[in-house]
């Protein structure tokens, strides 16, 4: 998991970005590094760094890299918003299928792509869930504030600082 914590300076959670984005925000001294791989290093030509997994904005600052739920999606932020399960078998998904087919006039927003292995994503092809008589194991939803998956990430950075 190469996704990195985006914390306020008020410690709280604002967003997953990738770690080239929090790599730049730690190198032009935006943000801090709170917590990194113990073993693993960013390199490049110029510098060797920690890998950050947590990194902390210097200057407060209002809503700015928070997640929009009706921003377009990677296919790796969905990927792992689904844990790499396939939202139609529950086996290991590599592919993004659109539940309502793009040719349907299906978004590419959060709540309309799930993480599917490709023989499902084959086997779906064009046409809606039920047109494929196909079964969501589970609705697909933005990771957004107030989210399970925000409160989990919310609760490990409360949990660094109890530690430390
Ligand atoms: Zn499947």
């Amino acid at each position: 998991m190469t996704d990195v914590l985006l914390i306020n300076a008020s410690y709280q959670v604002l967003s997953r970005i990738d770690w080239q984005r929090a790599v730049v925000l730690v190198v032009t001294g935006e943000a801090d590094t709170v917590e990194a791989h113990p073993d693993r290093l960013v390199r490049s030509q110029h510098l060797t760094v920690p890998w950050p997994t947590i990194v902390r904005l210097r200057a407060y600052r209002h809503l700015l890299y928070r997640t929009v739920p009706s921003a377009r999606p990677s296919a790796a932020q969905i990927k792992h918003r689904d844990g790499r399960t396939c939202a139609y078998c529950g086996g290991h998904g590599d592919t993004v299928d659109h539940v309502v087919p793009r040719s349907r006039g299906g978004s590419n927003a959060w709540d309309n792509l799930v993480c599917a292995c490709r023989p499902c994503n084959n086997r779906k092809a064009d046409r809606t869930p039920v047109e494929a008589g196909m079964r969501l194991r589970w609705a697909p939803r933005p990771v957004e504030p107030g989210s399970a998956q925000h409160l989990a990430d919310q609760q490990r950075v409360w949990d660094l600082l109890a530690a430390s």
